[in-house]
């Protein structure tokens, strides 16, 4: 065990006698709220945001002892920083909540700060990586452009398909890692967790799965026996599009707290406590806040399905969808987001956009209010029709974050949107 890299425990939780009213609770929500929640020696009801780079010591021993890993406490805030561990233990909490085991979280900057300290932390040159085809577009580029400069190759396949997964496992020595996405952005298509894992543990793998589409409300990976969870808390977690974040969760605590501590602290991904502050506001309201996203979702989904001017809609939620099984078996619900394919292609994709009133023409997803975006005029601008075509991005095809607002205000938008 790396001694150099201790992970000091925050100041506040030390209060005699006080503990969080989170080690207590039986129900998701008031984990939510009140989970991992140190009392202020200051008194102040919500954590304050500790804006402090550096922490004092009492005397030069105390210094010593902290450096040493000796004496917990914070040194330096891309170390650590009190406002960011209740952050990490929160979502800890309720990525584990009702499973029995104990997981530890390190906040970043960003999704991909994440993705990228699990891969620099568990890769090395000559290791593989096995992935499902369909993935979040930032970390397919880091897989196929970034890793293989470090000799990392990845090993593509239709994880969806069992068989498929096994065969790239036969047919390809060297590989350590298993990373999925389910549901993946942008396609929604969705991998069972449960069975990808049983064989990736026949092949003595590791895995990782990204959990930003569903969150730990509506799907627990480490259930099925994941090793690392990762998610961009940009999107759900924080729900107010107010700070890009990421966490990498993992179960391997000793790991955890030296070699993943380590890469995240000396890569300088570190998140800061003002989002962190974002963060755990976020997180107090992510059950109602995903109860109502799914169910405007669902309804959503239904009404496109019965439009004119769509000719297709890819929602997990509805029976049509091929991954719907899968979906059903591993999340709570379905989930916010949802696509659809209009019957004019890529002028009726542009028109439906321009005529849009209260709903948000923007990427990104996550938020309260119901943003669309049209791959084809703005992500995928650039990208050649056959590979667009490849993963299902036609021209007239919408991705949809379905919102919280009332949902007749977002189904008459719509409706006067598509003509
Ligand atoms: N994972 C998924 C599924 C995403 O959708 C995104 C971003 O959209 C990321 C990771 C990267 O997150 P960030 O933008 O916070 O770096």
């Amino acid at each position: 065990m790396d001694k150099s890299f201790p992970r000091p425990a925050g100041p506040a939780g030390d209060i005699p006698g006080k503990k969080s009213p989170g080690q207590t609770v039986s129900g998701w929500s008031s984990l939510a709220i009140h989970g991992r929640h140190r009392p202020d020696p200051l008194y102040a009801h919500q954590v304050p945001i500790y804006a402090s780079s550096t922490y004092v010591y009492d005397d030069a021993e105390q210094g010593m002892r902290r450096f040493s890993g000796q004496e917990e406490g914070f040194i330096y805030s891309r170390w650590g920083n009190p406002t960011i561990r209740e952050a990490e233990e929160k979502i800890a909490a309720l990525e584990t909540f009702g499973l029995g085991i104990e997981v530890t979280g390190i906040l970043h900057a960003s999704g991909m700060a994440a993705i990228s300290t699990l891969m620099l932390t568990n890769l090395k040159p000559g290791d593989k990586i096995l992935t499902h085809f369909s993935l979040y577009g930032g970390t397919n580029e880091l897989v196929s452009q970034v890793l293989p400069g470090m000799q990392i190759h990845p090993v593509i396949a239709d994880l969806r398909d069992l068989n498929k997964a096994e065969e790239a496992l036969k047919m390809n020595t060297g590989i350590k890692m298993m990373y999925i996405e389910t549901p993946a952005n942008p396609t929604i298509q969705c991998v069972d967790i449960d069975q990808l894992c049983k064989l990736a543990k026949q092949y003595h793998l590791i895995v990782a799965c990204d959990n930003t589409f569903a969150t730990p409300f509506l799907q627990q990976p480490f259930r099925y026996g994941v090793d690392f969870v990762v998610h961009s808390t940009t999107k759900f977690l924080n729900g107010h599009g107010t700070a890009i974040g990421g966490i990498l969760l993992g179960k391997d605590l000793p790991f955890m707290k030296t070699s993943a501590t380590k890469v995240h602290r000396l890569l300088g991904g570190n998140s800061n406590p003002f989002d962190a502050f974002l963060l755990i506001q976020g997180i107090k309201t992510l059950e109602v806040r995903m109860e109502r996203h799914c169910s405007n979702a669902m309804e959503v989904a239904r009404f496109l399905e019965g439009h004119k001017a769509v000719a297709k809609v890819n929602y997990t939620g509805l029976p049509s969808h091929p991954d719907h099984a899968t979906a059903m078996k591993q999340m709570r619900h379905p989930g916010a987001m949802l696509s659809f394919e209009l019957k004019g292609g890529l002028q009726a994709g542009i028109d439906c956009m321009n005529k849009l009133k209260m709903c948000v023409r923007t990427v990104s997803l996550g938020t309260c209010d119901t943003l669309l975006s049209h791959p084809a005029s703005m992500t995928h601008y650039a990208v050649p029709k056959e590979e667009k075509e490849r993963y299902g991005i036609t021209d007239g095809l919408i991705r949809m974050n379905v919102g919280i607002e009332n949902l007749q205000d977002i189904i008459a938008d719509l409706d006067q949107a598509l003509g």
